[in-house]
């Protein structure tokens, strides 16, 4: 089945979905983006990844050619043409293009790239959510806004490159000595006290979508935590550790640099937490 993409305006095959090669999204990174995983054919947690979307434009000055209803109803239109069960959607917003390269802005009236299509991939039944992952740390050195989800991720493409050729899944990013994030993911700890800890919301990290209910369910079901930037001995010596993610939802993290985490096998905080928000992500999208 040819995949079905959106384009600013229309459903086309993917072949035949094209953008210009000034645009800026491609010559800047001048672009946000978001993903929302699908379950069951329904989007997840889609309210909170839409008003980070807004967030990101607000922040970049970049206008949203549509409202947010009408991306829901896109996004919703791309699952069903693709008959997407399980997967993610993928969106793209980008300052368009003014036919040159060109720093300044362009003038108003130059349309954005808007663009969106489908990933089908398991969410719910994945080898790294049971057997875990290892990650190796590495110096972050992105930019100073990660709070925008802009499209500039070689940073993120180079951890990954490198924890693969190490012979790990992923890397925590470190900055004066202290874990922001994972590469694309929130990075959590389980401290010997049995007290969840992650990074404070602030231009340091992604605000994740995940992250964030993840603290809810905490709450609600009073397991201990606190947003506390962690360093990579407090890592080293956590009981558990683990990532979240809009599509990988926890995996746990079995080995930092080499030393193992606990016991080296995804600990039980880790394992109960994933198993609630499994349980409300399938009620969610029942
Ligand atoms: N941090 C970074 C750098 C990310 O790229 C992501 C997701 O792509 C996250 C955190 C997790 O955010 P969310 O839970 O909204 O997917």
């Amino acid at each position: 089945m040819t995949r079905i993409v959106y384009i600013n305006g229309d459903f086309v095959p993917e072949s035949d979905a094209k953008v210009s090669i000034f645009d800026r999204g491609f010559l800047f990174s001048d672009a946000v983006y978001e993903v929302t995983a699908v379950l069951n054919g329904k989007l997840l947690e889609n309210a909170g990844h839409l008003a980070r979307l807004a967030h990101s434009c607000a922040e970049l000055k970049l206008h949203l050619p549509v409202t947010l209803a009408r991306l829901e109803e896109i996004q919703q239109e791309l699952i069903a043409r693709n008959q997407l069960r399980e997967g993610a959607v993928y969106l793209q917003l980008s300052r368009g293009s003014t036919g040159d390269r060109e720093f300044d802005f362009p003038p108003a009236g130059v349309a954005p790239t808007l663009v969106l299509f489908t990933q089908a991939r398991a969410v719910i039944t994945h080898a790294k959510a049971v057997n875990g992952i290892k990650v190796i740390t590495l110096p972050d050195i992105r930019w100073r806004r990660r709070d925008i989800k802009v499209v500039g991720l070689l940073a993120p493409c180079l951890a990954k490159e490198y924890a693969h050729s190490q012979g790990a899944d992923d890397a925590f990013l470190v900055e004066d000595g202290l874990v922001t994030e994972g590469s694309a993911c929130n990075a959590w700890i389980v401290t010997a006290q049995g007290t969840l800890v992650t990074r404070p919301l602030s231009n340091d990290i992604l605000h994740g979508i995940t992250r964030r209910s993840l603290l809810e369910l905490a709450s609600r079901h009073a397991i201990p935590f606190e947003e506390l930037a962690f360093s990579v001995e407090e890592a080293y010596a956590a009981r558990e550790a683990f990532i979240s993610s809009a599509t990988t939802f926890i995996w746990p993290v079995v080995a930092i640099d080499g030393k193992a985490i606990g016991d080296g096998s995804p600990g039980p905080v880790t394992r109960a937490l994933r198993e609630i928000y499994v349980a409300q992500a399938l009620m969610a999208t029942a």
